[in-house]
């Protein structure tokens, strides 16, 4: 039988996507659409408007009235904080729809969208938090350093027009964590899907409309990376880029942003590790948990995916044993099937990526597992087969270049020493993983590991914990008092109190 999702497409009602300018929705300027395949079926899904740089503009220039003449930067905070717990609400209210309109997008499976980090819940916990800090986003009085009375002080304005670029892997949690900051901090957003997940998106951002956000204040323009992506990141009147994607992409807004020097904030790719231990607690835990995460739910489409596991000598067997074991239990199929737990690759690109980096490993390593695209009736849809390749070396292509695929790297370890260094040999820092059941070991190692995130046994995104990486695999942080600064400018301001000083 062929796996079709469109009677799910027809009973989530599913529109055509538009753009949203200044409150109003509406098309393309140019009449352009882009129809969204479903990566599990390869079948149409929907046609949203596909932007050009004339909308980009348009959208700009709404963002930049709403900020330099609107009312939203100079909100009251308790007017502001009401809108956001609101949103948070209705997010909540809109969890079912919001899950099922992912499931068509992203093909992420229903089971996976329930998973705390990529749910609903999160987003809407994102949004609570960032509500918290409206009011308490202070300056400070300083005291006179020299001569005549005077008083210092400094103040936290929000930092302009905000262009926040999305991925297509997590879309509610990493629509929250850039636009629930920015819009707290009394910023306006011009907003970019991902346009392979496009429709969800836009849902939340139909629901902040509902939830009374004034217009202007957050636009959208869907389509691809060029030339939306593009027009938002070289754009004059831009003030500040949040993005999160691909470390290819992120340098290119580096360079962007020399042009006008705007402030950025990047989330990008990893190569996280996880070390297991010979006292790890439970072997078999750690490497479900290890190969859950590089294949459950995203398929390792995840950026902070412990996709090299460093395993101990002691316990190396042990380990690989348990982890055929797990990738053997991932099911694929229809995203609205309860009992499926995985999704396909997003598009053909990355599918063929995907089976070109496991041609590569099979001479880097020894395929344990997995290695090939599945077929049936999965043949239509870009699906890999749970991919385990053992005895790599930390310096093989696998072990060091993001594959963004479910496939594991395996490197054996004989010490803590070793353990760190090869941890530590990459060019990515998002996250790290460690397993012991040494208290003392696992702050050493922590402390040690060149990670933004170090999971202890264990890993959860929280949001009010920052997270982000540490070299080339980000600028900034998400989450926590960090992440809503990064939405402001510091401003000191002088003023005298006596005659002598002016
Ligand atoms: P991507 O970089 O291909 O695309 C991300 C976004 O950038 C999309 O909206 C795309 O249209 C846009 N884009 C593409 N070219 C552009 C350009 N020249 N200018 C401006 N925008 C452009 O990434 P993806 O495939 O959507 O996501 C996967 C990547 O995201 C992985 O590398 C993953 O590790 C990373 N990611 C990181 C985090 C994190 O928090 N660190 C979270 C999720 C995903």
């Amino acid at each position: 039988m062929t796996l079709t999702v469109q009677p799910h497409r027809e009973s989530v009602g599913l529109k055509a996507g538009r753009l949203l300018i200044d409150g109003q929705w509406g098309p393309a300027r140019e009449g352009a659409t882009w129809t969204h395949h479903h990566p599990a079926t390869g079948e149409p899904i929907g046609e949203f408007a596909s932007g050009s740089a004339a909308d980009v503009d348009d959208a700009v220039a709404a963002a930049r009235r709403a900020f330099d003449s609107g009312a939203w930067p100079s909100t009251r905070a308790g007017q502001r904080i009401a809108l956001l717990h609101r949103y948070a609400d209705l997010l909540r209210a809109h969890a079912d729809e919001l899950r099922a309109l992912q499931a068509l997008d992203n093909s992420v499976p229903l089971s996976f969208g329930g998973i705390y980090a990529t749910s609903v819940g999160a987003a809407a916990d994102v949004f609570d938090h960032h509500a918290g800090w409206v009011d308490k986003l202070g300056g400070q009085t300083l005291p006179p350093y020299q001569g005549g009375d005077h008083l210092a002080m400094t103040f936290r304005e929000p930092i302009g027009v905000v262009a926040a670029v999305l991925p297509w892997n997590a879309p509610f949690l990493l629509f929250a964590q850039k636009v629930a900051p920015a819009l707290a901090a009394g910023c306006t957003v011009v907003l970019k899907p991902s346009e392979y997940c496009t429709f969800s998106v836009l849902r939340m951002v139909e629901l902040l409309v509902e939830a009374g956000l004034p217009d202007g204040v957050l636009n959208v323009v869907t389509g691809p990376g060029d030339p939306v992506g593009e027009a938002l990141i070289t754009h004059p009147d831009v003030d500040k880029v949040s993005f999160t994607g691909s470390w290819a992409v992120g340098k290119r807004i580096v360079e962007a942003s020399a042009g006008t020097l705007k402030r950025v904030s990047l989330e990008l790719g990893g190569k996280s590790p996880a070390l297991v231990f010979g006292d790890a607690p439970n072997v078999g835990l750690a490497a479900a948990t290890v190969v859950g995460a590089v294949t459950m739910g995203l398929s390792g489409q995840a950026c902070v995916a412990n996709t090299r596991a460093l395993v101990h000598r002691e316990v190396y067997d042990e380990f690989l044993g348990a982890a055929q074991g797990m990738a053997a239990a991932i099911t694929y199929g229809d995203p609205f099937d309860a009992g499926v737990v995985s999704a396909p690759l997003i598009n053909e690109r990355q599918l063929e990526r995907v089976l070109g980096y496991i041609e590569r490993g099979k001479s880097e390593g020894r395929l344990v597992t997995g290695g090939e695209r599945l077929g049936g009736e999965l043949a239509a849809g870009n699906f890999v087969a749970p991919t385990i390749f053992a005895d790599v070396d930390n310096s093989a292509t696998i072990a060091q270049e993001e594959i963004f695929g479910p496939v594991l790297a395996v490197v054996p370890f004989s010490d803590e020493e070793e353990a760190v260094a090869l941890a530590n040999d990459t060019q990515y820092g998002l996250g790290a993983g460690l397993f012991t059941a040494d208290v003392q070991r696992a702050f050493r190692v922590s402390r040690r590991l060149r990670a933004g995130t170090v999971g202890i046994n264990g890993f959860q995104i929280e949001p009010h914990l920052p997270f982000g990486g540490f070299k080339q695999s980000g600028l900034g942080r998400e989450g926590g008092q960090s992440a809503i600064e990064a939405y402001t400018e510091l401003k000191s301001v002088f003023l005298p109190l006596t005659e002598e000083m002016m």
